[in-house]
C-alpha cells in the first residue's frame, strides 16, 4: 500500500488490537476486562473493536482520556500500515487481527 495512512480516512484498525492498560492510565472500568494471564486490558466486543470506539463516527469515543499504549502508537508507522493494509486485503470488519 503506498498511500499514506490517515485516521480520518481509516476504520480506526488499530483499535482492534489489545490494549494492554499501562499503570497510570485512566480509562472508565466499564471499558476495561482482564485477559486470561491476568493483564488489565481495554475491554473488546465480540467481533474485536475496543468497546471505547463510537461506532457510528470510527474514532475514541475516550480520546482525552485514552490509554497511553493508544497514544503512542503511530499514524502511517510500520504496525499501522500493516494492519490497515490487513484490513483492506481482507475487506471488511469482523476479522480477528491479534497482537499476541
Ligand atoms: S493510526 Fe493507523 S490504523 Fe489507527 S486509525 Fe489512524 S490510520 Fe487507522
Ligand atoms: S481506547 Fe480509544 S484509541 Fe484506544 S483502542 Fe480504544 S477506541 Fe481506540
Amino acid at each position: 500500500m503506498s498511500e499514506r495512512a490517515d485516521c480520518d480516512r481509516c476504520d480506526a484498525v488499530c483499535c482492534r488490537l489489545t490494549v494492554v492498560l499501562q499503570p497510570g492510565d485512566d480509562v472508565p472500568e466499564r471499558f476495561t476486562d482482564v485477559t486470561d494471564a491476568g493483564l488489565p486490558v481495554m475491554a473488546r466486543d465480540e467481533e474485536g473493536w475496543c468497546v471505547a470506539i463510537d461506532s457510528a463516527r470510527m474514532c475514541c469515543s475516550i480520546y482525552e482520556s485514552r490509554p497511553d499504549v493508544c497514544r503512542r502508537f503511530v499514524m502511517d508507522g510500520p504496525y499501522c500500515r500493516d494492519i490497515r493494509a490487513d484490513y483492506i486485503e481482507r475487506g471488511s470488519r469482523g476479522i480477528p487481527l491479534a497482537m499476541y
